[in-house]
This record gives structure tokens, sequence and C-alpha cells, in this order.
């Protein structure tokens, strides 16, 4: 059984995608909580970051460096923005297949909720 995000990086479910490559794909999540909210997943399926293993350091690097050019070219960098990764039930997380949340175009409180 595809993930519900596997299936949107094989282009099986729409989504709003604003970065594509072999191995990361970002989109505009659905549900938005903030003006900018786009989800940074790589194409194989990772339940959860705890599943992250030392190979993968280069992937999760390059996810977060991912998240770096969309907010320049959407325009938050200049004011800043909010990187989170949630993880299992404590962390908020409802999608298994590890994403990177950035949040931009508003003050973000904290703590978090
Ligand atoms: P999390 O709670 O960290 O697992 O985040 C899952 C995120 O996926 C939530 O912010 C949802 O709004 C978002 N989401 C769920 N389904 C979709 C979808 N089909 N397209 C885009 N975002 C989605």
């Amino acid at each position: 059984m595809s993930t519900l995000f596997e299936k949107i990086a094989a282009g099986e479910i729409p989504a709003d995608i604003v970065y594509s490559d072999d191995e990361i794909v970002a989109f505009r999540d659905i549900n938005p909580q903030a003006p900018t909210h786009v989800l940074i997943i790589p194409r194989r399926p990772i339940p959860t970051v705890l599943d992250l293993e030392a190979g993968d350091a280069e992937l999760v690097g390059r996810m977060v460096l991912v998240a770096g050019q969309i907010a320049r070219d959407v325009g938050v960098d200049a004011g800043g923005y909010r990187l989170v990764f949630n993880c299992k039930e404590d962390g908020g997380q409802e999608v298994y297949h590890i994403h990177l949340h950035l949040l931009g175009g508003r003050k973000m409180s904290w703590p978090p909720g």
C-alpha cells in the first residue's frame, strides 16, 4: 500500500507542486496553517524521522536546503520562517511518510500548540 504522499509524488493524486527532483518533492499543504505552508517530502517512503538512518543524512540535509530555496522563491526569506518535523502521536504526526513543514508569511508564536 502506497502512502498518500507517495501517491502525490508519483502524480497519482493531484497536488500544488512547487519543487520536484529525483528524490524530493514539495507541494502546498491542503490545509495551510500560514500564508505559506509547503510540505517537503522524500520520494522514498520513510514513516517517521525515527526511522532515518545514517545514510539518510544527505537526503535530510537536502530537504532543508530545498526548503530554503522555496522560502526564497516565494519571498518569505526576508521575514523568516519555521521548519517542523512532527514525529508520531505526541508530535502531532498524521501522515506516516516524513515531511518537513515550511511555514511562513506570518509571525509564529512559541511555544507551539
Ligand atoms: P502531519 O500532521 O505533520 O502528519 O502533517 C500532515 C499534513 O499533510 C497536514 O498539514 C495536512 O493538512 C497535510 N495533507 C493531508 N493531505 C494532504 C493532501 N492531499 N495534499 C496536501 N497536504 C495534505
